[in-house]
């Protein structure tokens, strides 16, 4: 199946270009203090180690804006001012260097000051993203309007304001906080304007039910080939929601797949630990060299000689595991016995034995 990508604007934030036929770029979100410089900057280069591509900070006071000049000349990301409330936080963010503002119609709404912001955008040739959230809409139509109607009028009301401005580098998000609202937010307003979809869950909760969430929903769109940015909201720390963005793109063959494994669950046949067996191995395999690995390769490490022999052959590399050892096969072929202390080691071996030089467009 091929997913068929919704056509949209392109937009530049930094140097990550994203909407048309782009790869869907993976954000989130810094959860520190923004004017605390130390911990700011190795929490943005831990998301860029993790993979993300665009990172949003939290403007909250002149000290986080003038913050921004300092973080833009320590780290390589893009960097998203996020505003409320105070449209001249805006303003100092893009004199400060932030690559792309957000705006959330929800609590800035001035006509003068919106046209203040735009004018600063148009200078600094920034996009602008409008940001809705469930939490924050304001009511334009009936007081009985649904969640949907209430985002889909309110974004569509503010696109209609900015544009008159003359003013069309926009980027759009209409995030709720739960699955159905936000796919038919974004279906409604993916067939009303051809701006790029940023594509998030509002406040979905911890990492194991914000995941759920946000793979349901997130993938829905995905297939039907709407969104151009992603963000997983994770209760959690940030380098979470990159790993869950990453795996939701991979899953829908939307990232370039690097090392994959196939592990089996085990059942009472399994004669080892074989879910520490996989830990080690995902979280080596986790690193920018393996994600970014070419050619893309399958590693199969299973817990028996049931379904393991097949599986181990059908991919690139397995090991099909009896009591305390395994058989490692390439490419369908039986090449050694590893003990299970050995078998991360030796999977690794194999596996970087086969690196070649990649295309040029193998990004993450
Ligand atoms: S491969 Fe073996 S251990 Fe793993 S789930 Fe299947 S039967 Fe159980």
């Amino acid at each position: 199946m091929e997913i068929k990508k919704r056509k949209s604007k392109i937009i530049k934030i930094g140097n990550c270009l994203f909407g048309g036929a782009n790869p869907v770029a993976i954000q989130s979100m810094t959860k520190t203090k923004t004017s605390d410089l130390a911990h700011t900057i190795r929490q943005i280069n831990m998301l860029e180690a993790a993979g993300c591509q665009i990172v949003r900070l939290a403007i909250k006071d002149p000290l986080d804006a003038a913050a921004l000049k300092k973080i833009k000349s320590r780290v390589k990301l893009p960097l998203v001012a996020d505003i409320h409330f105070d449209y001249r936080l805006a303003i100092a963010a893009i004199e400060n260097g932030a690559d792309k503002i957000r705006l959330n119609p929800g609590n800035i709404d001035n006509p003068a000051q919106i046209r203040a912001v735009v004018d600063a955008l148009k200078a600094a040739k920034i996009p602008l993203r409008i940001g809705l959230n469930s939490g924050s809409v304001k009511d334009l139509g009936s007081r009985k309007s649904s969640m949907t109607d209430k985002l889909v009028a309110s974004c569509l009301d503010y696109i209609g304001r900015i544009e008159k401005l003359k003013f069309t580098n926009l980027v759009i998000s209409l995030k709720a906080n739960n699955v159905l609202d936000t796919v038919e937010a974004y279906r409604k307003v993916a067939k009303a304007c051809s701006y790029p979809l940023h594509l998030g869950v509002t406040a979905c909760g911890s990492a194991y039910k914000g995941i759920i969430k946000s793979s349901i929903a997130l993938g829905t769109l995905l297939l039907e080939g709407i969104g151009d940015t992603i963000r997983v909201s994770l209760t959690e720390d940030p380098v979470e929601e990159v790993r869950a963005a990453r795996g939701i793109l991979e899953s829908l063959g939307l990232a370039h797949p690097g090392v994959q494994v196939i592990s089996c669950p085990t059942c009472g046949r399994c004669e080892l630990n074989l879910v520490s067996i996989v830990k080690d191995l995902e979280s080596i395999l986790a690193a920018k060299t393996y994600r970014q690995f070419y050619p893309p390769l399958r590693v199969a490490v299973m817990g028996c000689v049931v379904n393991g022999p097949g599986e181990a052959r059908e991919a690139d590399l397995g090991i099909a595991f009896g009591r305390n050892s395994g058989i490692l096969f390439s490419r369908g072929k039986m090449i050694s016995k590893v003990s299970a202390g050995d078998c991360v080691q030796a999977l690794l071996r194999q596996i970087n034995s086969r690196r070649k030089h990649g295309p040029a467009n193998v990004k993450r």
